[in-house]
C-alpha cells in the first residue's frame, strides 16, 4: 500500500512538472506565433524559413475563376464540394472577419469558437491582406477549472491564464495560417466603436444584460450583424439582430429585465453540452452571413430545451420604428452611444462580480472567523443553511439545518423548536439571544433570512458574511467551493 502510495505520489509529482512545462512552451509558441504573424502582415512577400507555416502567397487569380490557392483548395475541400456552398461561398467566407465577445468567460459560450476556427476563418496568410479572415476574441477573464466542463477549448495547463491567450492558442493549433486577434480587456463604450469596426460579423456570447444591450447598440451605430446568443441551465436560444432591416436587442426588449430576472451560469449552473449546441449554431449563423447562403435567423429565435430535446423556432417582431436605438425618428448617434450608462440602465454591472448585497447593520452579521470562534467555545447555538436542498447536498457545515430561503416561512416553527431543544440541553434561560445564526453561500440570501427572522420576532439572528465561500476562504480551505 506504501509503495503504491509513494509510486502514485511519484507519478503525480512528475505530471505536475510535465503540465507546467507544457503550458510554458504553449505560451512561449503562441507569443512566436503572434510575432510571426505581426511581421507577416508588415512584410506580406516574406517568406518563412524551415517553418511549418506556408509561405506567403498574395491573392491572385487562380486561373479558374476564383481566388482559392490550391492549399486552400485542399483544406477547405468538404465545404467545396456543398453545392449550395461551393467555391464562391467559401471565397466569400474567407473575406470576412468575426469578432467573438465572450470567451467562455462567467458562463458565456465559447466552445463554437473552435467551430469558427475551423470553418470560417480564412487565411489572410496565404492571401498576405490583412483584412481577410480574421477572428478577433474579446475577454478579460482567466481560465478556471469549473470552466472545464463546458468551455471544451481550454485545458488544464491553462488554468490561471487568459481566455483569449488560451483560446487564441488553441486556435493557432488548429490552423497555423489563421489571424487570431486577442483583445484581453473588457469591452465598454470606450473601446467597443473601436474594435467592433474593425468586423463584419459580431458574434455576441456575453452573459449579461448592460453586454448585451451595449454590444446590440455599438452593431446599430457600426451597422454590423449580430449573431446572439444564450445558454443557462438546460436551455439555450439564437438569433440574429440587426441583419437586412430585422430587429435590434432593443426593440425586442426595449427595457432591461429586473437585476433579479437574469440568470448566469455561475448562479444557475449549465449542463456543459447546451452551450456547446448554441455555440455550434452561431457558428452555423455566422458562416451563413459570410458566405451569403440560405436565411439568417433574422425576425425569429431558436428556442433549445436539451431536456426534451425540442428545437423550436419562433417569430420575433420586426424592427420597431420606436426604437430608442435603430428606430426612424432617433437612431444612436456614435456620441450618443459613448455616453450611455449600460450598468444604470440596467442597474447591473458589466462585468459582473457576484454580487455582495449590504441589508444588515454590522451587529446583525458576524465573519466566519467569530463563528469558529463560537463553536471553538462550544457556544450552544443553532445554524441554518438557507441554500435549495440540491446545493446543500453539495457541501455543508456540520450539524447545520437547511431551510431553503424559499421554505423559511413555512418551517419557522422547526426553528423555534432546534432553539428550545438547544436551550434545554444547555440548561440556560438566556431566551434566544445570540444563538441563531444563518448561511449561504455566498452571504447574500443569509441577509434576506436574517432580515426576515428579525421581522418576524428572532431579533437576534445573524447572518454569516461571506457565506460558505467565506468560510471556506478564511477558516478552512478543505471545504469545497463551487
Ligand atoms: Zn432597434
Amino acid at each position: 500500500m506504501d509503495s503504491d502510495g509513494g509510486e502514485a505520489s511519484r507519478i503525480l509529482l512528475q505530471l505536475e512538472t510535465l503540465k507546467s512545462t507544457k503550458s510554458e512552451i504553449e505560451r512561449q509558441i503562441s507569443a512566436l506565433e503572434a510575432q510571426l504573424q505581426e511581421i507577416n502582415q508588415q512584410h506580406p512577400n516574406a517568406t518563412v524559413p524551415n517553418g511549418s507555416c506556408p509561405p506567403v502567397i498574395p491573392s491572385v487569380d487562380s486561373g479558374y475563376g476564383h481566388d482559392l490557392s490550391p492549399q486552400m483548395i485542399y483544406r477547405y475541400s468538404r465545404h467545396l464540394l456543398l453545392p449550395a456552398f461551393g467555391v464562391q461561398g467559401q471565397s466569400k467566407l474567407l473575406k470576412s472577419s468575426v469578432l467573438v465577445v465572450g470567451a467562455g468567460g462567467l458562463g458565456s459560450l465559447l466552445c463554437y469558437i473552435l467551430q469558427l476556427v475551423v470553418l470560417i476563418l480564412g487565411t489572410q496568410y496565404l492571401y498576405g491582406i490583412a483584412s481577410l479572415g480574421r477572428l478577433g476574441i474579446v475577454d478579460h477573464d482567466v481560465v478556471e477549472l469549473n470552466n472545464m466542463h463546458r468551455q471544451i477549448i481550454h485545458t488544464e495547463g491553462f488554468i490561471g491564464q487568459p481566455k483569449v491567450r488560451s483560446a487564441a492558442t488553441a486556435c493557432r493549433s488548429i490552423n497555423s495560417t489563421i489571424q487570431v486577434v486577442e483583445y484581453q480587456e473588457p469591452l465598454r463604450t470606450s473601446n467597443a466603436l473601436e474594435i467592433l469596426s474593425k468586423y463584419d460579423i459580431i458574434v455576441d456570447a456575453t452573459d449579461n444584460a448592460p453586454s448585451r444591450y451595449m454590444i446590440s447598440d455599438c452593431c446599430v451605430v457600426l451597422g454590423k450583424p449580430l449573431v446572439s446568443g444564450a445558454a443557462v441551465g438546460l436551455e439555450g436560444q439564437l438569433t440574429v439582430f440587426n441583419y437586412n432591416g430585422g430587429p435590434c436587442y432593443r426593440c425586442l426588449f426595449p427595457t432591461p429585465p429586473p437585476a433579479t430576472a437574469c440568470q448566469r451560469c455561475s448562479d444557475s449552473g449549465v449542463l456543459g453540452v447546451v452551450p456547446g449546441v448554441i455555440g455550434c449554431l452561431q457558428a452555423l449563423e455566422a458562416i451563413k452571413i459570410a458566405s451569403e447562403i440560405g436565411e439568417a435567423l433574422s425576425e425569429r429565435m431558436l428556442l433549445f430545451d436539451a431536456l426534451s430535446g425540442r428545437i423550436r423556432i419562433v417569430k420575433i417582431r420586426g424592427r420597431s420604428l420606436q426604437c430608442v436605438a435603430c428606430g426612424e425618428n432617433a437612431p444612436f448617434s456614435k456620441q450618443q452611444f459613448q455616453e450611455f450608462d449600460y450598468e444604470k440602465f440596467t442597474q447591473s454591472p458589466l462585468t459582473p462580480l457576484p454580487l455582495k448585497l449590504k441589508l444588515l447593520q454590522a451587529d446583525s452579521r458576524i465573519n466566519s472567523k467569530e463563528y469558529k470562534e463560537k463553536l471553538v467555545r462550544g457556544e450552544a447555538h443553532v445554524l441554518i443553511d438557507v441554500r435549495p436542498e440540491h446545493h446543500f447536498k453539495i457541501v455543508s457545515l456540520p450539524n447545520s439545518l437547511n431551510i431553503p430561503l424559499s421554505s423559511l416561512e413555512a418551517r419557522l416553527p422547526e426553528i423555534s423548536s432546534a432553539l428550545k431543544e438547544k436551550e434545554e440541553h444547555q440548561g440556560t434561560d438566556s431566551g434566544l439571544g445570540g444563538r441563531l445564526y444563518v448561511i449561504c453561500r455566498r452571504g447574500n440570501d443569509s441577509q434576506r433570512a436574517v432580515q426576515f427572522l428579525h421581522k418576524m420576532g428572532f431579533t437576534s439572528a445573524r447572518d454569516i458574511i461571506g457565506g460558505l465561500e467565506g468560510w471556506a476562504h478564511d477558516v478552512d480551505p478543505n471545504v469545497p467551493t463551487y
